[in-house]
Order: structure tokens, then C-alpha cells, then sequence
């Protein structure tokens, strides 16, 4: 008996050792449909995320979509997505018809939709989450039935309803359907008009971070930015904050005039330290943080993106972890 007992006890001690390990070490997936901020088609960009609790996707942005989706699956970034026997679609189709739950969209500008766009008319019904000035962008700009078919469930003449306008209210909540994630949309500066972060929750209380463009508040004259690391400070303080996905659009070369609404190496720093500066010295160490929207380069020598990382590798005090993932790369957090 006392034999049993004992045995019974090492059973429930692993068996709790291993459910803390697999919560310790859940997190987030990420796959990159689109990396780049322009100018080339089939790679705008796009980020598929997932909790690793669960098994159904969010885009974050769609610039590029069925491309993003049919070179990620050439890298290999699904190969432990089965497609069921009895499905009709390939992986490619299965995965934008039945994994992806929902668009998570910054702003309406056409680098962070066009895929979605493109796509619309084989994709499946799904929300399309946004700010209301978003949601207004793409009704008013492309679901119009001058720009392309009105696939909406609002806007100008029949509406094909595929995809369902659901505005997000600011600093807030919201459940992500199909998924057990949580968004709360965050309004940025992006020279003048209105772009957003997003902050998903998983189950477990971690949170992963998405930027679409922004401008820095000293050159915005916006405290936009300042209040969305208000608001990630407590989950920094509790290592709550898996990553983060910002852009730098430009090098440092370029003057603070010329900026439209995007960071450099040297702006994104100085916003990152005022976020270390709200959770406390050191509390950034190690944190991974995906750089976006580098534009592809039409001249000859070096590539930005080179030029890039070695300016925030030579700026970064704050010993942050920077990750430039391609077109196709997938991550985990
Ligand atoms: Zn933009």
C-alpha cells in the first residue's frame, strides 16, 4: 500500500512537473507571409499568429496572403499542419480557408491589405477586425464595387457579406473568434493618420504585440506611443511579454522630415527606452523584437535591411533581441 502510494505520488508530482513545464513554455507562433514595406508585390507585409494553446490563426496585416502562404509552405513553416482526408483543398487553401480566423488590420493602406483583397474572392467568411477608421478605409477605398466587389457586410451597393466589419474599441478586450485569444486595439500616429497596435492575450495571460506603422511621438506630436507602453509596462514587470513585432522603415540617413509616419534604428530605441524606463532598468534584456516594413531596395550596394541591423545592433543598450525573419520564416516566442 505504502508502495502504491508513493509510486501514486511520483506519477502526480511528474504529472504536474510536466503540465508546468508546458505552461511555462507556451507561447506564441508566428509565420511570415510578407516582410517587407513595399514595394514588392507577393511580399507585404503579413504575419500569421497563434497561440501556441491553440491551433487556429489571426493575420496580422495581409499585404501578401496566398503568396505569403504558398512560399512559407515551400520553407517548410507547416509542416506539422495535417490537412484532414476528406478536406478538397490543398494546404495552402485549407490553411486560409479553415486556419486563418480573422484579419487583424493596422490601417487601410493598400501595402497591409492588397493580399487580402486579392484573395477575397476564394477566401472563407471571417471577421475583419480593425478601428473604426480602418474598417471605414477599406468600405470607402477597395469593397466598393469600383475598386473590387463589395465582399463587406457594410458599405456602397449589395453587399456580399463574406467578411464582417467589427470595429474594435480602443483599449479594450475582445474576444478572437475561432481562436482563445483576446485582442485589445491601440491607435498609433502614422504622419498625421490613424494606424493601430494590436495586443493579444492568450489564455495564460501572456501577450505578443503587433505595431502597424508609426511615426515616433516627438516627431508625430502624438502621445500615441507613449500610451500603448503605458500599457504593456505590467506585462513586462511580470514577463508576461512574449515579443514584439515594429517597424523600421528607414535608416538613420534619413531626416525626421522625410520620415511619413515610420521609425528609424535610432527612433525605435529611444521609443523602447521609454518603455524600459516605465517597467524598470534591465526589464527589456533578451526581449525578441521583430523588425518590419524595411522596404526592398530597387539600388545597387548595400541591402537596408543590413544597414539596419547594424545600426540597432550598435544602438541597443537595452540588450533586446532583434530578429529580421524572411518571407516564409516562422518563429515561436
Ligand atoms: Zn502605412
Amino acid at each position: 500500500m505504502d508502495m502504491l502510494k508513493t509510486k501514486l505520488a511520483v506519477l502526480v508530482g511528474c504529472l504536474s512537473l510536466g503540465v508546468a513545464i508546458n505552461a511555462s513554455a507556451a507561447g506564441f507562433e508566428t509565420v511570415t507571409l510578407g516582410s517587407k514595406g513595399g514595394i514588392q508585390d507577393g511580399n507585404l507585409t503579413a504575419f500569421m499568429l497563434k497561440s501556441e494553446l491553440d491551433d487556429n490563426y489571426v493575420l496580422l496585416d495581409a499585404g501578401s496572403v496566398v503568396n505569403g502562404l504558398i512560399v512559407s509552405e515551400q520553407k517548410g513553416a507547416f509542416a506539422d499542419v495535417k490537412v484532414p482526408e476528406d478536406s478538397k483543398y490543398t494546404k495552402v487553401g485549407y490553411l486560409l480557408k479553415e486556419k486563418i480566423k480573422g484579419y487583424l488590420i493596422s490601417h487601410a493602406h493598400l501595402d497591409h491589405v492588397a493580399g487580402m483583397i486579392i484573395s477575397s474572392p476564394d477566401d472563407s467568411h471571417k471577421p475583419i477586425y480593425g478601428l473604426a477608421s480602418t474598417n471605414e478605409g477599406l468600405m470607402n477605398n477597395y469593397f466598393n464595387w469600383s475598386a473590387w466587389p463589395n465582399f463587406g457586410n457594410e458599405g456602397n451597393g449589395f453587399k456580399l457579406s463574406k467578411y464582417t466589419y467589427t470595429d474594435l474599441t480602443q483599449y479594450q478586450w475582445q474576444a478572437v473568434k475561432g481562436t482563445t485569444m483576446q485582442v485589445m486595439a491601440m491607435p498609433l500616429s502614422h504622419s498625421g493618420g490613424e494606424s493601430t497596435a494590436f495586443l493579444l492575450k492568450d489564455t495564460q495571460g501572456d501577450v505578443f504585440a503587433y505595431f502597424g506603422d508609426t511615426g515616433p511621438d516627438a516627431v508625430e506630436k502624438s502621445d500615441a506611443l507613449n500610451k500603448v507602453w503605458s500599457a504593456l509596462t505590467p506585462f513586462v514587470k511580470q514577463g508576461q511579454l512574449k515579443g514584439i513585432v515594429i517597424e523600421v522603415s528607414f535608416t538613420n540617413e534619413t531626416p525626421d522630415k522625410a520620415l511619413f509616419g515610420h521609425l528609424t534604428p535610432n527612433w525605435l530605441m529611444k521609443e523602447l527606452t521609454v518603455l524600459e524606463s516605465m517597467a524598470g532598468k534591465g526589464s527589456l534584456k533578451g526581449l525578441d523584437v521583430v523588425v518590419s516594413h524595411i522596404k526592398y531596395s530597387l539600388k545597387k550596394g548595400e541591402d537596408p535591411q543590413v544597414v539596419i541591423k547594424r545600426q540597432l545592433d550598435a544602438a541597443n543598450t537595452l540588450g533586446v533581441n532583434f530578429l529580421f525573419p524572411a518571407q516564409g520564416d516562422a518563429l515561436t516566442f
